[in-house]
Formats: C-alpha cells, structure tokens, sequence
C-alpha cells in the first residue's frame, strides 16, 4: 500500500520544539513516528507562521491555514497514493503499533477513513482515501475554517454514511478525562511531561498509567471567572448572588481596571492561555468601564472572554464599537456573549428575573446581529420554566444556532431544588471545576468554587501574596480528597462538594 503522511505543523506552539524530559521535542517525536511508518512514500511538512527547524522533508507553506487548506494540501501530498495519513505535529505519543493495525484494517476493509476512537487525543493519526478528499472539500464548506484537532472528523460527520469507516476502539474508555497529549499550551505541555516522568510512552503505556494516576491530570487553571461588578439589575430566583451579596439592586462598587489587569497577568504568567468570564457575580454591564476590561482581556491573544449577561443596561454604542474593532483583527472568535434569559414568555421571565423582558431580548437580537458566532441566548432548565423550554429552543433556533440550555444549580443546598431530571453519571469523578477553574471575587479572594458561597472554603486572595498561584495549589489539596472520595470505600467528600452535583459539568 502506497502511503503519503501530512505533518500538520501549521499553527504550533513554541511548546512543540522544546526538549521533552531532556530529550526529543514533541515535534521531532511526531516527525519520527511519520517517518517510520509502514510503506510510507511521501512525507510533507504543513508548516505556518511558526517554522519547524528545518529537515530534509518536503514543505507546504502558509501563512494562515484552514481546514480546507489542510484538505487541499493532503489532495495533493497523496495523489496517487492508496492512503494519506494526517497528524499533528506536537503529539509525542503518536503510537506506531496502533497505527499498524489502523492501516491494516483500513487495506483489509477498503476503508475511506480511519479514525480512533476513546483514546486520550494525541496517540493516533487518521487515515483518510485520497479520493473522498474532493467531496470533505465540500462539506467542509459550512464548518469553521480554523483547524482544530477533531476537525478532519467533524467534515465526516456532516455526511457519514456516504463513507466507509473503520474505528480503532480503545480497550479503555478514557473519552470523559478529555485528554490531549499535545504540546500544544502550557498546561497539555505540563501534563505531557508529568505522564512521561509517570512512565508513559505510547498507547499501552498510556492506557495502563492514566487511570490510576488521575492526581497528575489536574495541571492549570483554564477557565478563570471574575466579578468586576457588586451590582445586579436583577434579584433572579435561579440565583445565590441576590443571598449573599447584600443590596445588589442598590450597589455600585465595580473592580478596578488596575486590579482587573492584575489577575490577568497573574493568569497569563501561570496558565499562558485561559478562558475569562467577567460574569462570577453582578452584572458586567455595571462596570462604568467594561469597554476597556472586554479590550484588555481581548489584547492578549492567549486569552478568550466569555460576557455572561442579563442583556439590561448596555450602551449600544460601545458594543457596535468593539464588534467593530474585534472584526478589524482583534479576536472576534475570543469573544462570546451569553445572554441569560430563563423563559420564553414574558409573563415567567418576570417571575424568576423580574422586569426588562423587551430590553433583553432586544439586546440578544441586537448581539446575534453583530456575533453571529460568538452570541448565545441561554435557558437554565428548572421545574418552574420546564413547560416553556421547547417553545425557548424552537423560538431561538430560528434566530440563532447558539441556544444554551443549562444545567440547574442548588449551590450544594443554599437555594431549593429546582432540577428536571438527575444527569449526574453512575461513576463521581474528581470535580472538573476543582481540575480547571478559579473563581476570584470582587475582593480578589478565592473560594474552592463558584459554588462555594456559603465561602466554607477560601483558597487565597489575588491580590494578597502568592496571589493566584498560591490559591491554585491551595486547591490541590481538595482535588486529592476527591479523588480519594471516588476511590477509597468510607472516605468522604468536603463540604460543600458534598452536597453538590456540579461536579461533572465543564466550562468552556
Ligand atoms: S463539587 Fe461542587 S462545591 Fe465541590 S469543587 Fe466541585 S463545583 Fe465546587
């Protein structure tokens, strides 16, 4: 079998070319595993503004590279050749037994694409028939055009039963750890390193160390809330916010830009890149200078910015500006808005969030218009708006693909129980938002979570010593309990995890 390998190396990270554990780099590993494999013919480079250093392979070069570039440049590294595998380039786990029996199958089958499936990302290729290539070109046509990791996959799915498929399926799911061995940020580069000090090399490897090493999964902080307002327009009854922080209606205190600059380089120095949200509590649209915090957030390309909202109080104008600004080359896809608007009639909307029906929604319209990818409208599903919940999604859906319905929250206990149905799986894993999250109050302190309002739990302060890297590991202790919770009969969980089933959601 005539075989043609596309090394992606288009949109890398400096982590790819450090040395790994003193020795190769993640992208010499990758390159390594691509050379060796069977019947190879034809090895290309995908490279873009970020050169590998240099080798005797064949070179693709673009600037900028899209899905259908990649699409485009793997048609033509396998003209005719009877498969082209694609892989990334910061994968140092690529595992050539693995991808041995993919290419057997996928000559024994005459399969079109061949894929793995409920390994951690980062251990296998794919392997795609020159041939379908044209119609993936095609469909990939209403995708976004940004590579991602599962992007090759996601053109196959708009159509996947014209396509001969062959799946390699993991003896171990590990789909719900969300792993990527990749060096590919800070914190995957991180974890990369722990699992091959652990003793982890390819698949099997892999597979036999990850289960039972869970504490070495909880790296860096990804997704970091923040209050930058005390007020609220609102005294929701979904929320804990109008319990515990005093006269919302009333108040006016807003964080400072200084200190709001502060967390965000303490952010960037600890995790490099990260997802911000500006809504923990109050309403963002209160800070007299939100303009400029969405702009700071928005400066430093390694960091995304979620504006959580009621969609009440908004100048217009400024937010026609950024869009403006964000189209003209600053980061629209970092930013997304999320509307929260729990009802469909306005009748129930004043029930649970009281008045400015007309505002809200008007100002969703207005952000859908200007976003069209990156604004959300957003449903927190309870038994009081249950009835109304299809109306909701059917209503939205005309206007918008981005329909949020979220997940109802008790905050361990401090409000009634509200939830429709119980999704919490069979088996409790380490708390997600223990693993990747920091919350960080208008006083910069730091409970466990964002659930944590009764505050049984304070991990640091952002502004006092140690900062944000010292709540950080504060919480590793918690993250151990966890898992000792999960795995030792007659251990317990804290409080308020305890009482909490927020466990098993994942922020962004
Ligand atoms: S289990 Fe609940 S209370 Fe505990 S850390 Fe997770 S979200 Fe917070």
């Amino acid at each position: 079998m005539k075989l043609a390998a596309l090394v992606y190396a288009g949109s890398l990270s400096p982590h790819a070319f450090e040395p790994l554990a003193g020795g190769a780099s993640a992208y010499e590993r990758s390159l390594g595993f691509a050379s060796a494999l069977p019947g190879l013919e034809r090895l290309v480079v995908a490279e873009g503004s970020i050169a590998p250093p240099s080798g005797p392979q064949e070179r693709f070069r673009r600037e900028l590279w899209t899905v259908d570039g990649i699409l485009e440049a793997m048609a033509e590294a396998g003209a005719g050749m009877d498969a082209i595998v694609l892989l990334w380039a910061d994968q140092p786990f690529l595992d050539l037994g693995l991808a041995g029996r993919m290419l057997e199958n996928y000559r024994r089958y005459r399969a079109e694409y061949c894929f793995a499936d409920g390994y951690p990302l980062g251990l296998a290729a794919e392997i795609v028939a020159p041939r379908i290539l044209p119609a993936l070109r095609t469909l990939c046509a209403s995708l976004p055009p940004e590579p991602a990791r599962d992007s090759l996959f996601s053109v196959i799915q708009k159509d996947i039963n014209s396509f001969d498929i062959e799946t390699a399926i993991s003896p171990l799911d590990l789909r719900d750890l969300r792993l990527t061995l990749a060096c590919d940020t800070k914190r995957n580069t991180l974890l990369v390193e722990r699992l091959l000090e652990a003793g982890v090399r390819d698949e099997g490897s892999a597979l036999e160390v990850i289960p039972g090493r869970l504490d070495l999964l909880r790296t860096l902080p990804a997704f970091v809330q923040i209050q930058v307002a005390g007020g609220c327009p609102q005294s929701c009854a979904l929320c804990p916010y109008p319990g515990v922080g005093g006269d919302i209606l009333g108040r006016g205190d807003f964080m400072e830009k200084s200190r709001f600059v502060s967390i965000l380089d303490q952010v960037e120095a600890l995790s490099g890149d990260a997802v911000i949200d500006i809504s923990l509590w109050g309403e963002p649209s209160r800070h007299p200078g939100i303009g400029d915090l969405i702009d700071e957030v928005l400066a430093r390309p390694g960091l995304s910015l979620i504006v959580e909202t009621s969609g009440l109080g908004w100048d217009r104008n400024l937010v026609r500006s950024l869009s403006e600004g964000l189209l003209a080359g600053r980061g629209a896809a970092r930013l997304s808005w999320i509307v929260s608007l729990d009802a469909w009639s306005p009748e129930l909307y004043e029930k649970l969030r009281g008045s400015g029906y007309a505002e809200a929604t008007s100002f969703a319209e207005f952000l859908i218009g200007l976003f069209p990818r990156g604004a959300y409208v957003q449903c927190v599903r309870t038994r009081e708006n249950e009835a109304e919940l299809e109306a909701f999604w059917r209503g939205w859906k005309k206007k918008t693909e981005n329909v949020i319905v979220q997940k109802y929250s008790s905050f361990a206990g401090f409000l009634p129980q509200r939830r429709v149905s119980d999704l919490s799986p069979l088996l409790r894993r380490p708390c997600w938002h223990l693993k990747r999250d920091l919350a960080v109050g208008l006083d910069g302190s730091v409970p466990l979570c964002r659930e944590c309002v009764r505050g049984e739990i304070q991990l640091g302060n952002a502004f006092a010593e140690g900062g944000l890297e010292a709540a950080w590991a504060a919480g590793e202790a918690y993250h151990a309990a966890h898992i000792e919770a999960g795995s030792v009969p007659g251990s317990t969980y804290p409080r308020p995890c305890a009482e909490c089933d927020e466990y098993y959601t994942y922020n962004a």
